[in-house]
C-alpha cells in the first residue's frame, strides 16, 4: 500500500493531511497524484466520496508552491469549474484546508452572491478560483475576470454539468484559457457527450478510475421497508426516535415533499431542516453547517441539492422516496460509508415504487433485504 510520502507530496501538504487525520491515500489519490504532479492531464471516473477532491487539489497546491508567482489583476493560476455552489464551496474549503501550511489565496464565484463582492475579491488576482460556469461567464462579460494566465484547469462532476446545461458555457470558458495549461477532468459517469468534451479539452491524459457503482453499494448495509405513502412519515419518525441513527440524511423526490417531512418531524418535536433548490443560499448554508457540526441530526434533501454535499460521518441514509434512476440510489447511499467507513441505508418502498427497487437491484447486482417497520406501524400490524 502506498503512503502520501511515497506519492511525492511535500512536507507542508503531509502536515496538513496528518492534521486532517488522513493516513492512507484513497484509490483515486493513489492513481492520480503522481501523474498530476508530473504535469500530466488527468481524466478520472470517480464519484463524490472517493477522495477525488484531494486527488486534484494536492498536486495542484504542490505545483503552486513550487513555482511561486505574483498574481495577475483579475486573474487566477488555477480555475476549478463545479456544477453547484455547494460543491464549489466545498472544493474551495478543501484547497484552504490542504493548503493551510502553503498559504494560497482561494476564492469562489457562484450565483446567489452579489457580483460586486466577487469582482472585488478577484481584483488583485488569486491563486485558485472555484466557480460555477454561469456566474463565471457573467464575470467574463463584465471583464472583471481574465483567464489568459490560468495554468491549471479542473472540471469536476462533468456529467452533472451536462445535466444542468453547462456544456456550451464550459466550451466558451475553456476557449479563453491557454492551450499550454494542465487539465484535470472528473466525472462519475462517461456518457458519449462527456467523453467527446473530454477529448477536446485534454491532451494525452492519464486515465484513472475507481470503484464502479456496484462496489460502493457493497459497503453499505441496505434495507427496504415496504410502506404506503401516508405511513412513510410515521415510520420515519419512529426510526429516528427509536433506532440509534446518528447523522442522518433523508432523501425525498420533491422539494415540496422535503418541506412536508420537515414540518411533520418538527410538529412532533424533532428538529430537522431541508435543503433544496427553493431555499436561499444562506438558508442552505445554515442547514449544512448545523448538520456538519451535529447541531442538527437530520437533514432532508432532494437529489439535486444533495449532489456534492460533503459531510463526513453520515451514519444513515434514508430514502423516503426511491429514486426512479438507479444510479441516484447509489449516489445517495454513497453519502454514508465514505472513505472506507461503513453505513446503513434504509429505503421506503410503496407499491408504485416497486419497479424502481427492481432497477436498483439489477444495477447493484444484489437484493435489498426487507426490514420490518419499527414502532407504531409494527405494533399495529
Ligand atoms: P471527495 O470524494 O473529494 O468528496 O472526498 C470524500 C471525503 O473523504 C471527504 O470528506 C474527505 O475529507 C475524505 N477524504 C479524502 N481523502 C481521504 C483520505 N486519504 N483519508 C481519509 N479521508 C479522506
Amino acid at each position: 500500500m502506498s503512503s502520501f510520502e511515497s506519492l511525492g507530496l511535500a512536507p507542508a501538504l503531509l502536515k496538513a493531511l496528518a492534521a486532517e487525520g488522513y493516513t492512507t491515500p484513497t484509490p483515486i489519490q493513489e492513481q492520480a497524484i503522481e501523474p498530476a504532479l508530473a504535469g500530466r492531464d488527468v481524466q478520472g471516473i470517480a464519484q463524490t466520496g472517493t477522495g477525488k477532491t484531494a486527488a486534484f487539489a494536492l498536486p495542484i497546491l504542490q505545483r503552486l508552491a513550487a513555482q511561486r508567482k505574483p498574481t495577475v489583476r483579475g486573474g487566477c493560476r488555477v480555475l476549478v469549474l463545479a456544477p453547484t455552489r455547494e460543491l464549489a464551496s466545498q472544493i474551495a474549503e478543501s484547497f484552504r484546508v490542504y493548503g493551510k501550511f502553503i498559504g494560497v489565496r482561494v476564492i469562489t464565484m457562484f450565483g446567489g452572491v452579489p457580483k460586486g463582492k466577487q469582482a472585488r475579491a478577484i481584483a488583485g488576482g488569486v491563486d485558485v478560483l472555484v466557480a460555477t460556469p454561469g456566474r463565471l461567464i457573467d464575470h467574463m462579460q463584465d471583464r472583471t475576470v481574465r483567464l489568459d494566465t490560468t495554468e491549471v484547469l479542473v472540471l469536476d462532476e462533468a456529467d452533472h454539468m451536462l445535466d444542468l446545461g453547462f456544456i456550451i458555457p464550459i466550451r466558451r470558458i475553456v476557449a479563453t484559457i491557454p492551450a499550454s495549461r494542465q487539465t484535470m477532468f472528473f466525472s462519475a459517469t462517461m456518457p458519449k457527450e462527456i467523453a467527446s468534451l473530454a477529448q477536446t479539452m485534454l491532451r494525452d491524459p492519464v486515465h484513472v478510475a475507481v470503484a464502479p457503482a456496484a462496489t460502493t453499494a457493497e459497503r453499505v448495509d441496505q434495507h427496504v421497508i415496504f410502506v404506503e405513502g401516508a405511513a412513510k412519515r410515521v415510520i420515519l419518525f419512529d426510526l429516528l426516535a427509536e433506532v440509534a441513527t446518528g447523522r442522518t440524511l433523508v432523501f425525498t423526490k420533491t422539494k415540496h415533499g422535503a418541506d412536508k417531512v420537515v414540518k411533520y418531524l418538527e410538529e412532533n418535536g424533532m428538529p430537522a431542516a431541508a435543503i433544496h433548490g427553493n431555499k436561499s443560499q444562506p438558508q442552505r448554508e445554515r442547514a449544512l453547517h448545523q448538520f456538519r457540526t451535529g447541531e442538527l441530526r437530520v437533514l432532508i434533501a432532494t437529489d439535486i441539492a444533495a449532489r456534492g454535499i460533503d459531510v463526513d460521518g453520515v451514519s444513515h441514509v434514508i430514502n423516503f422516496d426511491l429514486p426512479n434512476v438507479p444510479e441516484s440510489y447509489v449516489h445517495r447511499i454513497g453519502r454514508t460509508a465514505r472513505a472506507g467507513a461503513t453505513g446503513v441505508a434504509i429505503s421506503f418502498c410503496s407499491g408504485e415504487e416497486r419497479p424502481f427497487l427492481k432497477g436498483i437491484e439489477k444495477l447493484t447486482r444484489q437484493r435489498v433485504p426487507v426490514m420490518t417497520a419499527p414502532g407504531r406501524i409494527a405494533k399495529a400490524a
